[in-house]
């Protein structure tokens, strides 16, 4: 008995997530995200395939895969199948895979200062920017170690350029938040400014697919691949979810279809 009720409650505890998964959640993109995350693993977007675009802005996926074994199963039971239907923001996904490849991999530019500035840091936060020198050196800060002075005494790292674009203007606020992101980062991890994931995030905007672009099954694919490489695909830059479950194709009843009477295609002409 105890068995029947776990199952009832994780029966439950799914369809709930599924309704905040689903287009009808307009309400909690939060929630809409961290259900979207229990719904679907990443591994699933090499294998889903395209049914078509909607409206021009949205890629219809179907998902199809075994259920994964639940340890209550008996061996006897038959492997179930989940086949679903998701609809995928084609801009707001597109957009994701592009801000995340640029915050990877972007060097930002640095100009060289006039006069080297030495950085008032503590010995841990010393240690920190000396370990990480080549993330910094990607955001465009390149710092020299003097080893001839003590750690701790502020004058042992010093600035000697500093990133430069032509839409932001960065200084050492921007260099002072990065050291402080670093701290609950291990060694060597990108890490990113505001300023510069702002900037990311534009880019990314401006590279993208855009809503009423017609894409063709192989452009749509290859968005759908995309977006299980990367680390969060369920939200655009801007905290969006780019994606929702549209349809449980299992709790179809075909035999209602078949049943229910004929379309008079001739209405619709
Ligand atoms: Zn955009």
């Amino acid at each position: 008995m105890q068995g029947g009720s776990n199952k009832g409650k994780e029966a439950l505890i799914s369809s709930k997530v599924l309704v905040d998964a689903g287009v009808s959640n307009t309400e909690n993109d939060d929630r809409a995200v961290d259900a979207l995350a229990r719904v679907i693993e990443k591994e699933d977007f090499a294998s889903m395939d395209v049914v078509g675009q909607f409206n021009l802005g949205f890629i219809i996926a179907r998902r199809r895969k075994d259920a994964s074994p639940s340890p209550s199963r008996s061996i006897s039971q038959e492997l179930q199948v989940m086949d679903d239907l998701f609809i995928v923001d084609q801009h707001a996904s597109d957009e994701k895979y592009n801000f995340e490849t640029l915050q990877l991999t972007t060097r930002i530019q640095s100009q060289k200062l006039f006069r080297p500035q030495p950085l008032e840091l503590t010995a841990a936060d010393e240690l920190l920017a000396t370990e990480n020198i080549e993330v910094l050196r990607q955001n465009g800060f390149e710092i020299e170690v003097d080893d001839s002075e003590c750690s701790g005494q502020g004058s042992r790292l010093k600035l000697v350029a500093q990133p430069i674009s032509k839409s932001t203007v960065f200084g050492m606020k921007d260099l002072e938040e990065i050291i402080h992101l670093m701290r609950d980062r291990p060694t060597g991890q990108m890490v990113r400014c505001s300023k510069a994931r702002a900037m990311f995030a534009m880019r990314a905007c401006r590279k993208s697919v855009m809503i009423g672009m017609p894409l063709n099954s192989h452009q749509m694919l290859t968005v759908l691949r995309h977006m299980g490489t990367i680390d969060q695909p369920w939200n655009c830059p801007h905290g969006r979810p780019t994606m929702r479950h549209l349809l449980d194709i299992t709790t179809i009843d075909s035999t209602s279809i078949m049943q229910s009477a004929p379309i008079d295609w001739s209405a619709f002409q």
